[in-house]
């Protein structure tokens, strides 16, 4: 692929401080995780941070540690399949609810009608790095006494009025897979202020360890992030605001190519956000069918340009037939999520890159017309 979709950006301070851990003995449960839990706790303004070994497990410890037990929760059915997943983990249905046609985030209009005796949580997705009306979702969620959490595996940086993304619920999580906007190899990270979170995660994340270390007062689990990756992460946070600012840069770079193209829409970015951004995502024009987007993943590929399909919508996942959702659910989802492609968005791409990325881009779609 000449242009990757996505690259890890590791520098030499990185690769230092993994050495450095590999040399000090102390691999697991040293002072590296410690240190980069601070890090992010201070960078989201969080009493609070928890590393664990992925961002998936990151959700699955805020669903347990809120006592969640079956029901149903809340969330969009345009995202990653790991925010709806934490729920069918401990036994909840995913209650999907359709999107914002502009934002591509979870319409707050649709929850009110969605929740019943059931409803155990909200939880809505930062989708690409544009936040979440939270304001909205946090009212609701206080009317009718449900916790929220935000799942901010795509938004670490993204600001809310003002105000960290991970920091506005009961609870937010991020991931460190290496398409993120930090990575540390395989990893995620809980904020939150609420002492009797952090104190659950904690404890499910260490086989259910509450004080000795052959004592256990719940099923566990074992999602410890390693040092190494925690050494590696706390490097990344050093650099974090370089590389938002050049994601920021790369994408309205990306803009400024498609602006006067009427055949590709962005997302919106509301008044209300600062985005830190996950991915560049285009909408083809609702003309197309899902069979010419796929066409034109295809060509774009065998162009050299990296690209994906983010997201199939999660409520038409073969894993979710039993819940019984189908096409005509969703409409705003399954018609823009019909017609998304993620384009590559890394901090060592140039403008040259875009520009002949967005060439290849409008002359493939030219050819579908
Ligand atoms: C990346 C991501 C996650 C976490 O993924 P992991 O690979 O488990 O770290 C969760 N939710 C969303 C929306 C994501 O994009």
């Amino acid at each position: 692929m000449k242009f990757n979709l996505s690259a890890p950006d590791i520098g030499e301070s990185e690769k230092a401080a993994v050495m450095q851990v590999l040399s000090s003995g102390n691999l697991s449960i040293g002072p590296m995780v410690e240190n980069f839990e601070l890090n992010v706790a201070k960078f989201c303004d969080t009493k609070h941070a928890i590393a664990c070994n992925s961002g998936t497990s990151a959700l699955h410890l805020v669903v347990k540690s809120l006592g969640i037990d079956g029901g149903e929760i809340i969330t969009t059915p345009f995202s990653f399949i790991a925010s709806s997943n934490c729920a069918v983990f401990v036994g909840a249905k995913p209650r999907f609810v359709d999107i914002d046609p502009l934002t591509w985030n979870i319409d707050p209009k649709n929850i009110k009608s969605a929740i019943n005796s059931q409803t155990k949580a909200i939880l809505p997705v930062h989708i690409f790095g544009i936040t979440c009306d939270m304001g909205e979702v946090n009212s609701i969620a206080k009317e009718y006494g449900l916790p929220v959490i935000e799942d901010s595996c795509e938004a670490l940086g993204s600001k809310y009025q003002g105000k960290m993304a991970g920091s506005l619920g009961d609870a937010g999580v991020f991931g460190f897979y290496p398409n993120k906007q930090i990575t540390t190899g395989e990893g995620g990270m809980i904020v939150t202020d609420r002492d009797d979170i952090a104190k659950f995660c904690r404890a499910f994340r260490n086989q259910g360890r509450l004080s000795g270390w052959l004592s256990h007062e719940f099923i566990g689990y074992n999602y410890r992030m390693p040092d190494i990756n925690a050494a590696i992460g706390s490097k990344q946070m050093e650099r974090l605001p370089i590389f938002i600012k050049r994601r920021d840069e790369i994408v309205n770079c990306y803009k400024e190519h498609f602006r006067d193209y009427k055949d590709i829409e962005t997302q919106q970015i509301p008044g209300y956000c600062i985005p830190s951004w996950f991915a560049f995502v285009i909408k083809i024009h609702d003309r197309f069918s899902v069979d010419q987007k796929f066409l034109l993943i295809e060509q774009l590929r065998n162009a050299g340009v990296g690209c994906n399909n983010y997201f199939a919508s999660l409520h038409l996942q073969k894993c979710y037939e039993h819940f019984g959702y189908k096409r005509g659910d969703f409409p705003e989802c399954e018609r823009i999520s019909d017609r998304t492609i993620a384009l590559p968005l890394h901090t060592k791409m140039t403008k040259d890159d875009v520009e002949a990325i967005c060439l290849i881009v409008k002359d493939q779609i030219n050819c579908l017309n």
